[in-house]
């Protein structure tokens, strides 16, 4: 039956009640690694409807310049832009690397950066929180610097992996406080004291504490959420101790996922969006643990389709077509101060299977896969 009431925001609209007609999407934090298995990962997003990226700069070498050629301890936004580009990028319409905060990160760098149009955002990685992330600097040591202020001069954003570094055991994750909601409830308000105008993208936000607070921070603080923290808890990755949805920070406890659920489902609220933080790896077990990331490429709009239904939202009718609309396709490119894209791509609520991707570094298991878990939706076309 066809919806007279829903109008949509473009056009060729489809809707034959099952059939989701959207602009195209953008993810605005994810991993696309370096490398002969480079052009794959790029190919698994346009698949997808994927219109541009954010691109993490946890490369090895990380990316802490701005310019200039690829270095033994640093690649630049330039030269890793170029690769991606290269690699497949170039159809995307928008594609953000920001610059991975060093030590060796100065004032100077982010004022030629902002001002030669390159530098749009800058990554705070807590040292050693996540996958190459040893070259971060503690937020302690940034607060009230140099760099802060002059990325707050400059508009430049701040993207932040939100836990607090060098906790363990039971202060790193208990049932009434971890390192994020320890990072939110510490760090992230005397963050704001100091730069208020700073302009800030909590990522891949996991908990209750993160949600609340980025709800009620100003407007010029903005979250992304991934598919696997809206759809899962630790009970998901416990239970057969399932080591593809392990990820950083790891998925938590109902009253998380609820709140996250909660942030996606406020028609008010314009300040959450997509970013996967998909992440690929060819070899995810390793002999002493399991590399983190999960890898969305190629299905994170139908699993973040599933993740509305699952929130009481479903993404084919009024209301909760606007609020997924405006997740997957307009809250981000809003937040970065681009438009959002003028194509289209359309799901069908039916379901659908993904295999393993195929790459140079050899197959890397999407999530979905990983889990034998079955999507509701699928991809059905681009236009
Ligand atoms: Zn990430």
């Amino acid at each position: 039956m066809p919806d007279s009431a829903w109008t949509g925001c473009g056009v060729d609209l489809l809707f034959d009640g099952m059939t989701l007609d959207l602009p195209k999407w953008f993810d605005l934090h994810t991993h696309f690694r370096q490398g002969a298995a480079l052009p794959a990962y790029v190919q698994a997003h346009r698949d997808m409807g994927c219109a541009g990226a954010l691109a993490m700069p946890n490369t090895q070498p990380p990316v802490a310049r701005v310019t200039g050629p690829n270095a033994e301890t640093a690649w630049s936004i330039q030269s890793y832009r170029d690769e991606l580009l290269a690699a497949g990028g170039s159809a995307f319409e928008q594609l953000i690397v920001p610059l991975y905060l060093t030590r060796q990160t100065t004032a100077e760098m982010i004022e030629q950066g902002a001002a030669s149009g390159l530098l749009k955002a800058c990554k705070y990685y807590p040292p050693h929180g996540t996958t190459n992330a040893e070259h971060g600097v503690p937020m302690n040591s940034l607060i009230g610097g140099d760099v802060l202020r002059a990325m707050e001069r400059c508009g430049v954003v701040l993207c932040i992996h939100g836990e607090q570094h060098g906790l363990s055991g039971a202060e790193y994750l208990d049932a009434q406080h971890n390192a994020e909601t320890t990072f939110y409830r510490e760090r992230l308000p005397w963050l704001l004291d100091n730069h208020p105008n700073l302009r800030i993208v909590a990522e891949h936000i996991t908990t209750r504490v993160a949600a609340e607070f980025v709800a009620a921070a100003p407007a010029h603080v903005g979250a992304t959420i991934t598919p696997q923290h809206l759809l899962f808890t630790l009970g998901h990755l416990i239970q057969g101790l399932k080591y593809h949805l392990y990820c950083l920070p790891v998925v938590k406890f109902e009253e998380d996922r609820a709140a996250l659920r909660l942030a996606v489902s406020n028609p008010d609220q314009r300040k959450f969006f997509a970013g996967t933080d998909s992440a690929p790896h060819a070899t995810k077990v390793t002999p002493c643990g399991c590399a983190a990331g999960c890898f969305t490429g190629g299905c994170a709009p139908q699993l973040y389709a599933m993740a509305f239904e699952e929130s009481g939202i479903s993404p084919l009718d009024g209301l909760g077509r606007d609020l997924f609309e405006h997740f997957l396709c307009r809250n981000g490119p809003a937040f970065y101060g681009f438009p959002a894209s003028m194509e289209r791509f359309q799901m069908e609520r039916r379901t659908s299977q993904i295999q393993a991707l195929a790459t140079a570094a050899g197959p890397v298991t999407p999530l979905p896969t990983g889990l034998g878990m079955e999507l509701t939706w699928s991809l059905v076309g681009q236009s």
